[in-house]
């Protein structure tokens, strides 16, 4: 109802959301936390620009310089092509490492010289071809050698043509390796490189601070963040530059910490001040991570500066998106309708269809009618309320419609309980509209959430899939509670249909939506795990987003319809879809 927090925590205000007045409190936060003063532009990404300042740099640490300039520099050899007279029987194929060395070296021996060998990488496997050869006592042979770049090899003669293909299942796709002879040509060598870090920066850059992470092939960083904490996971990868900690005291970032290599996974922990926006720009073998400041609110324009009451707080100002009447509600306690016929609101903004003073509930209420859905941000600007409009795609970072099935004439499934009739209807619209409204409005959200339905109606099912793109939504949630004629099934189940082909710019798309929110649902709220299935259903399919369709529980099992009319399941389902849904931003950032 009032889906103002985003707004307001991204302006730097404090929100609390009353549940049982239904109003939305906006409070000032202390003023350091206004910082956005300098007015500079975000970094020229994807170019090379100039820091303004390198807090540190940290390179190769003398215990790695060899193994590292040595993986840097061999020339990777994909062929053997002499040719053999004898065939080469494989007696054994061994690990042959150098010693405390992250270098792999598989060694493949016979009694008679190698002859033609090639090697080609598909994907995770890499193929070693050895032309005129053959196993010893089978065909296949199958081996797990403990390596920590290749932890599976198989081996398989072919006689039509007597040759032998040993395939190396791959951790990491882009591994590099060497392939060589021993000087009696009988044993053939497969070198396999790890890809290591080899460069930490941090620093600023037009004005903002980064972290710029350089590997000597491409990195493949899983990023999660937790309140103040952002930790860089990098698999595959050997930290040469080693453990180091730095507190860098820059504006946003505090400090960086490089851990030593855990298993095969370099962790790399940012801590900043307070949950901060950044960028990430992942080219070549460099991942640079470049945090924003707030300012594109300050660099809005304010279609309308309406004047503060002299008697009233910026805090006591609370505001309501009337987004389905294209309608934004600002309510200021007290009469002040006289004010504002002296200090008229006036807005050139050909956006802005009417303004309406009114005086209801002991508030005077600002009604902004607009001539298209608007998204806004308000910022106190001193005596005046700054009111910015755009479409919500250029006001919010991460969008998202909730769709509460059915609704009206339509009740959904139906079950009785204790003699009292439950419609689905209901349990959706409590679960997806009522109680996800604190969690999408609460201070720190960066959610917008639009409602394809806000009141108990029969909305049509193409009209909520076209919704998600009037609001410019990111991703279309449905939720639905199951029923079956048979009272034993129960659980979670999520419905996507693979004829909605949407993908988001960063590689979401439905099916991998509907994974997610199976693999975390159940868990948070305690049902079973079913499984995800693909169905052709008019939202899913009909929507140009990705799409999914929640069945939280089935209402014809005893257990799952004690569950999903129970207050504490409730509370805990909307907090999970909203939880799920950080996630997914996070996994995927719109980059908006
Ligand atoms: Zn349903």
């Amino acid at each position: 109802m009032v889906p103002g927090s985003f707004v307001s925590s991204y302006l730097g205000y404090d929100y609390t959301w009353n549940s049982s007045t239904k109003t939305s409190v906006i409070t000032s936060r202390a003023p350091e936390d206004e910082d956005d003063q300098d007015g500079e532009d975000g970094p020229e990404l994807g170019g090379d620009p100039v820091p303004d300042s390198v807090a540190f740099n940290w390179g190769i640490s003398s215990d790695y310089t060899e193994e590292y300039n040595k993986a840097n520099s061999h020339n990777t050899a994909s062929e053997i092509s002499d040719d053999n007279d004898t065939s080469s029987n494989i007696t054994s194929i061994k690990m042959d490492s150098p010693f405390s060395s992250n270098i792999e070296v598989y060694a493949i021996n016979s009694y008679a010289p190698f002859g033609k060998s090639t090697v080609k990488i598909n994907d995770q496997t890499l193929n070693l071809h050895i032309n005129n050869s053959y196993l010893e006592e089978s065909d296949t042979k199958e081996y797990s050698l403990g390596g920590k770049l290749t932890d599976h090899i198989t081996a398989t003669t072919d006689h039509s043509d007597l040759s032998t293909d040993i395939d190396f299942d791959l951790m990491d796709p882009n591994t590099s390796y060497e392939l060589s002879l021993s000087d009696d040509k009988c044993t053939l060598y497969l070198t396999l490189y790890p890809n290591y870090i080899s460069n930490i920066e941090a620093g600023t850059q037009a004005g903002n601070d980064y972290v710029k992470i350089t590997g000597l092939r491409e990195l493949n960083v899983d990023l999660t963040e937790n309140g103040n904490i952002i930790s860089l996971e990098i698999p595959n990868t050997i930290n040469s530059v080693g453990e180091q900690y730095l507190n860098t005291a820059l504006n946003t970032l505090q400090s960086v910490t490089s851990t030593s290599t855990d298993g095969n996974t370099t962790k790399i922990i940012l801590e900043t001040s307070g949950s901060a926006n950044y960028e990430v720009t992942n080219t070549g073998n460099t991942y640079l991570l470049t945090f924003t400041e707030e300012s594109s609110n300050d660099n809005l324009d304010y279609a309308l500066q309406i004047k503060i009451p002299d008697e009233v707080f910026y805090s006591e100002i609370t505001n309501e998106d009337l987004y389905y009447n294209n309608q934004i509600v600002l309510r200021i306690p007290g009469d002040y309708r006289d004010l504002y016929n002296t200090y008229p609101i006036d807005s050139s903004n050909s956006v802005i269809s009417d303004i309406s003073v009114g005086y209801k509930n002991d508030m005077t209420e600002i009604v902004i009618g607009t001539t298209k859905l608007q998204g806004y941000k308000l910022k106190d600007l001193g005596g005046y309320i700054g009111v910015a409009l755009g479409n919500p795609r250029d006001i919010y970072k991460n969008i998202v419609v909730l769709d509460a099935g059915h609704g009206g004439t339509d009740p959904g499934a139906s079950r009785k309980l204790n003699g009292v009739t439950i419609n689905e209807k209901d349990l959706n619209f409590k679960i997806m509209y009522e109680l996800t409204q604190k969690y999408f409005n609460a201070e720190d959200s960066e959610i917008k959430a639009y409602y394809s339905r806000y009141n108990n109606t029969k909305v049509d099912l193409y009209e909520r899939a076209a919704f998600a793109k009037k609001v410019g939504a990111d991703l279309f949630i449905s939720l639905h509670m199951n029923a079956n004629i048979n009272t034993s099934p129960k659980g979670t189940e999520i419905y996507y249909t693979g004829s909605n082909k949407a993908t988001t710019d960063n590689g979401l798309n439905s099916k991998i939506l509907a994974n997610m929110f199976l693999n975390s649902l159940p868990g948070k709220i305690g049902t079973d795990k079913r499984y995800i299935s693909d169905k052709n259903l008019a939202v899913c399919r009909e929507n140009t987003v990705p799409a999914i369709l929640i069945e939280l529980g089935f209402m014809s099992n005893t257990s799952d319809l004690k569950k999903i009319t129970d207050s504490d399941f409730q509370e805990k389902s909307a907090e999970a879809i909203y939880d799920i849904l950080c996630d997914v931003f996070s996994s995927y950032p719109t980059g908006r």
